[in-house]
């Protein structure tokens, strides 16, 4: 196979693809060893949150400049891809059934990652994203999430972006405030909030159940954060994940992303949050992105957001009871 490590530029939709077929070189080990456990030739003991290197890396600090092409635009992979193993215990579920103290020391790791890798030259933007469910491919179930550093802004940030910038110019204001605003006064889709956060399912809800977390701050990074408020996010983070573990009889798969700005240059205008998407519609049935999603880029929502809002909050109060 041919070794190439290479952004690719759509010329088309006008965004990158990170194309790479290099993988790290790592001792053999069998099929059901757990590569995340404390003991493992990566992990060493004595840690309760550990980032290593991604074994397919699809970015790293110093990549070769790839060769030219007559026609199209290809760049190097500059960044990093890292995994975040979020405790050494192997056997739970989901970063849920970490204590709030716990979540926080994984808040805390992404946050000096933040403020490590803001300096780097090749870091434009810092994606932190989390996997769940073997449902969508998960196959190492060790509770970990993923950190993607990139030479660029990631697509969607770049159309939040692009919409955020267009309302602050024309109506003033920030876009995100004003609906955490809007949500709040008409409480149908709020899902929980305490004193520094406010999560709801959006009013334009793309999943059938899907959660947005917002701080109340205006604040564009999770450096931003004070010690207060990253303890208070550890805590609705664990509401609002437990509530889409106890949605269903099985806990729901989903995929959760941080929106933060991106880390060079004034964005003032944007406005950190993270994003749930649970990919149930039901009780053992899941919602693919097919045709019109993934085909023609709009989602069809087959029941009435404010409806799973409050199916999603019943679950998170449950939760919330013990
Ligand atoms: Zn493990
Ligand atoms: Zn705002
Ligand atoms: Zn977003």
């Amino acid at each position: 196979m041919r070794n190439i490590m290479e952004l690719r530029w759509d010329p088309v939709l006008g965004e990158w693809v990170m194309v790479s077929s290099v993988r790290h070189a790592r001792p053999w080990l069998p099929e059901s060893f757990c590569p995340f456990c404390p003991g493992a030739p990566e992990t060493g003991y004595g840690w309760k949150v550990l980032v290593l290197e991604n074994k397919y890396p699809m970015l790293i600090p110093e990549p070769p400049q790839p060769p030219g092409h007559q026609f199209y635009v290809k760049s190097r992979s500059s960044g990093r891809t890292l995994i975040i193993v979020e405790t050494p215990q192997h056997d739970l579920d989901d970063i849920s059934d970490l204590d709030v103290e716990s979540i926080k020391i994984v808040l805390e790791t992404l946050k000096d990652l933040v403020e490590e890798e803001r300096g780097k030259s090749y870091a434009e933007y810092l994606l932190w994203f989390r996997n769940k469910g073997v449902e969508i491919g998960v196959s190492l179930t060790h509770p970990h999430s993923q950190v993607y550093i990139t030479p660029f802004i990631p697509a969607r940030v770049e159309r939040e972006l692009a919409n955020s910038r267009k309302f602050t110019e024309s109506r003033g204001g920030c876009l995100f405030c004003n609906i955490v605003s809007v949500e709040e006064s008409e409480k149908v889709r709020i899902l929980y909030s305490n004193d520094s956060w406010a999560a709801f399912m959006p009013f334009y809800s793309h999943w059938p159940f899907e959660a947005h977390v917002y701080p109340r701050r205006h604040l564009q990074l999770l450096t931003d954060l004070g010690e207060g408020e990253l303890k208070l996010l550890a805590l609705t983070l664990k509401a609002v994940l437990c509530g889409f573990k106890r949605l269903f009889r099985k806990p729901s798969p989903y995929i959760m992303v941080m929106h933060q700005a991106p880390l060079k240059g004034d964005y003032s205008f944007y406005h950190l949050h993270f994003e749930i998407y649970g990919v149930m519609r039901g009780e053992g049935v899941l919602k693919y992105a097919a045709g019109m999603e993934m085909g023609g880029g709009n989602f069809t929502f087959d029941s009435v957001p404010e409806d799973n809002a409050s199916k999603l909050r019943e679950s998170i109060l449950l939760c919330l009871q013990g």
